[in-house]
Parts: C-alpha cells; sequence; structure tokens
C-alpha cells in the first residue's frame, strides 16, 4: 500500500506530454507547489509531443497569439540558458514563399499580428547588405519582427535553391527550431529535486468536487488519489477528462503526417530556413495515373486543387543530411481512440507537392530513400484554432490543451499561464482570451471566424 501522503496532491496534472509537464515545472519553479502529482500511463513526451516537428517563430494573424508565442519564446530562452544550452535551439526563421508579386493580403496579415512597432516590418525592396549580413550569423544579427522581400534578386542570391518563379519570400526571424524532447527532459530534471515526477497512471473516473478523488488505472491495479486541484493536459483526449468533470470542450483531433529522411541528393541546403510554400497547386501527375486516380473516389482529391502550406526544412545537425517535410492539408477530424488514420499516399504527395519549390526534390519521386520515417499525429484543435487554457467550469478544475500544431512552441507559455491560473495569480493581459472566457466575447469570436487560423 502506498503511504497516505502519496494518496493526496495539492494538483494532479493529467497528462506529461509537453504542455502537463511545462505545468507542473512552472508550479514547482515559479509558484513554489511541489505536492503534484504528473500522471500518464505512457512515457513522458510520448504521444503528440513526440511527433512535433519542432519548429517555433513569434508570427501569427492576430496580436494576442503574437504575444502569446514572444512570451513563450522568452521563456524558452531563459530555460536554453539555465539548462546549459539543452533545447539546441536555432534561429534561422521561418521563409514562407510565394508566386504573388507584392501580396497585400499577406503584408496586411504582418501588421495586423505584428502591430505598428516601428521596425519590425522591413519591406525590403533591393539587395541589403544588412539582411544579407543577418543571414550569415542567425543566432547574433536576426532582428526581431519580419523581412519581406520584395526583390526577385535578393531572393535569388539570398535564396538560390528555390525555384526561379518565387516573386517574395516573407522571413520571419523570431522562428527556428528546438529539441522539444530536450525542453522536455530539462523540466522533468528540474523539478526532481522537489520530488515531483511522472506516476505511471491512467485516469480512469474523476468523482467529488475540489476536493476531488481521481480513479486510477496502474500496472499495479486501481488506485485513488485526492486532489484539491486538477488540470486537464490530455493532449488528443483533453474532451475525455472533460467529460469526466460533465463538461464538454469545443475541441476535435484532426491528423497531420510528416515524412524525413536522408537528403543524400543534397536537394536542401543545410542552412536553408524552415520554409513554408503558401501557394496551392494542382499535383503534377502523368496522364495515365491522373485517370486512374482521378476514377476512384477515395484519391480523387490528389488530382483537384490542393490547399498551400507545404514545409521543409533540414534536420538536425548543420553537418547532417537528414531532411523533413509536411504538409497539413488535411481538415477532417477523428476520432483519436480509433487507429491513426495514416495515408499511405502521403510521402508520395508532399514530394510532388514540395518539388515545386525546391525542385530537386523531384528525384525523390518514387523513390524515398530506405530508412525513410513516415508518421504523424494529431493537431487537437478549436475551430478558430486558439488553445484553450484556463479554468474550467468545476471549480479547482483547469484546461491546458488544444495546442494544434504550436504546442512545442507555446508550452512555456501554456505551462507558465496556467500556473498562474491554478494559484490564483495574475496572469498575462493576453491570456484572458486564451481561455473559455472567450466565447463570451461576441466581437472577438466574430473576428476570429473572418480572420485567417494560422495552422501551418
Ligand atoms: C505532425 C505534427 C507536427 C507538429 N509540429 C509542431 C511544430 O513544428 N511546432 C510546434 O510548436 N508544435 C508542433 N506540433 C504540435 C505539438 O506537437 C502539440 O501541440 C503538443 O505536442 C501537444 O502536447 P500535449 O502535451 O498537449 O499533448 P500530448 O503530447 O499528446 O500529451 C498528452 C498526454 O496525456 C496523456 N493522457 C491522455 N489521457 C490520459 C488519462 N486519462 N490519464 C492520464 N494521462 C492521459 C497521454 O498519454 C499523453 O501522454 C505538431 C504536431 C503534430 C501532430
Amino acid at each position: 500500500m502506498p503511504a497516505p501522503e502519496q494518496n493526496s496532491v495539492d494538483v494532479a496534472v493529467i497528462g506529461a506530454g509537453s504542455i502537463g509537464l511545462a505545468v507542473a515545472y512552472y508550479l514547482v519553479t515559479r509558484h513554489a507547489v511541489t505536492r503534484v502529482a504528473v500522471l500518464d500511463p505512457r512515457d513522458p513526451m510520448s504521444l503528440t509531443s513526440a511527433q512535433s516537428g519542432e519548429n517555433y517563430r513569434n508570427w501569427w494573424p492576430h496580436p494576442v497569439m503574437t504575444a502569446f508565442t514572444d512570451h513563450s519564446i522568452t521563456l524558452m530562452e531563459e530555460l536554453d540558458r539555465t539548462s546549459g544550452g539543452r533545447l539546441n535551439m536555432t534561429r534561422g526563421g521561418y521563409a514562407l514563399v510565394t508566386r504573388r508579386a507584392r501580396p497585400a493580403d499577406l503584408i496586411d496579415e504582418l501588421y495586423r499580428g505584428y502591430g505598428e512597432t516601428p521596425g519590425r516590418i522591413r519591406l525590403r525592396e533591393a539587395d541589403d547588405a544588412d539582411y544579407q549580413r543577418s543571414l550569415r550569423s542567425p543566432w547574433t544579427a536576426a532582428p526581431d519582427g519580419v523581412d519581406v522581400l520584395l526583390d526577385r534578386a535578393l531572393i535569388r542570391s539570398a535564396f538560390p535553391a528555390y525555384a526561379d518563379d518565387v516573386a517574395t519570400v516573407i522571413h520571419i526571424r523570431r522562428a527556428g527550431s528546438i529539441s522539444a524532447q530536450q525542453m522536455g527532459q530539462a523540466m522533468l530534471e528540474a523539478m526532481r529535486p522537489a520530488g515531483v515526477r511522472v506516476r505511471r497512471a491512467a485516469v480512469r473516473a474523476i468523482g467529488g468536487g475540489a476536493p476531488y478523488t481521481l480513479e486510477l488505472q496502474t500496472d499495479a491495479g486501481v488506485e485513488t488519489l485526492r486532489t484539491e486541484r486538477i488540470v486537464n493536459a490530455a493532449g488528443p483526449f483533453v474532451r475525455d477528462i472533460a467529460r469526466m468533470l460533465g463538461e464538454d470542450l469545443p475541441v476535435k483531433c484532426v491528423y497531420q503526417q510528416k515524412i524525413s529522411f536522408r537528403d543524400r541528393e543534397a536537394a536542401i541546403a543545410r542552412d536553408m530556413p524552415f520554409t513554408i510554400d503558401l501557394d496551392g497547386q494542382q499535383l503534377a501527375w502523368d496522364a495515365e495515373d491522373r485517370a486512374l486516380l482521378a476514377a476512384d473516389p477515395a484519391t480523387r482529391r490528389l488530382v483537384e486543387p490542393m490547399t498551400g502550406g507545404i514545409h521543409c526544412r533540414p534536420d538536425g545537425a548543420v553537418d547532417g543530411d537528414w531532411i523533413k517535410l509536411g504538409w497539413a492539408y488535411n481538415e477532417t477530424a477523428s476520432d483519436p481512440h480509433a487507429d491513426e488514420p495514416i495515408d499511405p499516399h502521403f510521402p508520395d504527395i508532399v514530394l510532388r507537392g514540395a518539388s515545386r519549390l525546391h525542385p530537386r526534390l523531384a528525384a525523390y519521386i518514387g523513390h524515398l530513400p530506405r530508412g525513410a520515417h513516415h508518421y504523424g499525429g494529431y493537431y487537437t484543435m478549436t475551430e478558430e484554432n486558439w488553445p484553450l487554457i484556463g479554468p474550467m467550469r468545476a471549480p479547482g478544475s483547469f484546461v491546458a490543451g488544444a495546442l494544434s500544431g504550436f504546442g512545442s512552441m507555446a508550452a512555456c507559455a501554456t505551462g507558465a499561464i496556467c500556473a498562474a491560473w491554478v494559484t490564483g495569480s495574475a496572469v498575462p493581459a493576453y491570456a484572458h482570451a486564451l481561455s473559455a472566457a472567450r466565447y463570451g466575447d461576441a466581437a472577438l469570436m466574430a473576428e476570429l471566424a473572418r480572420s485567417g487560423k494560422g495552422s501551418l
């Protein structure tokens, strides 16, 4: 029998992905709440958090999300410093690429997201020595904000491997990659001296109300845990936990996929920033394949116009040769309890799509190198693609979920905000709009329904 004090905590955090670990980390390190149990039947960071592309950026079509990710990046930089560089942060930026010259809608969106702070948005109409210099040593020289490259000669010289038809590159500068797994590990290690560990247990039922009694399925059988407060950080299963508390959360799970493989043809430059082709396209097929695909209802969509948003980046060390490709074109929600809807056509689709911007990738169509990985996970998301971080209806219960495709980059701010909600401390001004309270703000919800979702 566990000692009685092990069966009673101040806060039970349900889920040991990036989000649950970050909430526990900030409870311990900022609020000195140490009677915390992190519950998960799986290894920490092994579900959605293991599938992340591990990219970060502060670019969003709305200032609330810009403030949220700016805050999170600052906290990541702090954790990186205090953990001796464990997060392996890079700062090559995000390059958003289009064949449209001077895309007014995208430039307006930058002003909406970044606000009017002078100097944050720099339109580059000609070659520019400062910009070129900042590319060579991004950690020390990359400014905040965004460089919008409108000059084709500048684009050619900065990014010679892109296809010739690129007319505009929006280069987001406070952006790059992190090791999300290392971030989770660093948080776990920092909590250990306070005695906070992940307990291997699945929450099966929740009874009572502040204090709650959790029914846990463990390797040893069914146990109970008493807790004053609950944090629901169950990723794709956040609705299951909410239902145990008598609440339905407005979230859905949409499966997204990636491939990674050794780029033995050196098709992608090792210093290329994370690059997103914004333009929609119709994939190129030969006439016979096109007819076959069009004839089958299951594959017909592959010959129809597809949305933009294909992304590509070098993966791992600068002297390595792995690359990663993704395309979040799926919009159909799935049941996360069912088998993962992995699509065997995905590697071929993403390679065909990506080779429009990176022509040398075409060498891999139908010839994906042995050892290539094809994997995926759920974007757990609200309709407006903003997260849910804050109080749930039942007293003493909180949610930190719906982190969609941005939960690695937003984990730190999510943890810091949620820990503040749990302890009744002040939250940053932007955080109110990320809680369920926003559904009571008709003007904000109408604005979000009109604006872009930033779900790349
Ligand atoms: C293909 C893909 C690419 C992505 N790329 C990026 C990227 O480049 N940058 C970025 O910032 N984000 C990215 N993301 C998003 C990011 O990975 C997620 O937002 C983040 O990992 C979500 O973390 P989480 O802790 O909420 O969920 P999870 O990691 O899924 O963790 C939830 C945990 O809760 C546990 N749990 C569930 N039910 C129970 C229960 N009843 N009892 C106990 N425990 C339970 C689960 O076992 C799980 O371990 C990507 C996501 C995908 C799918």
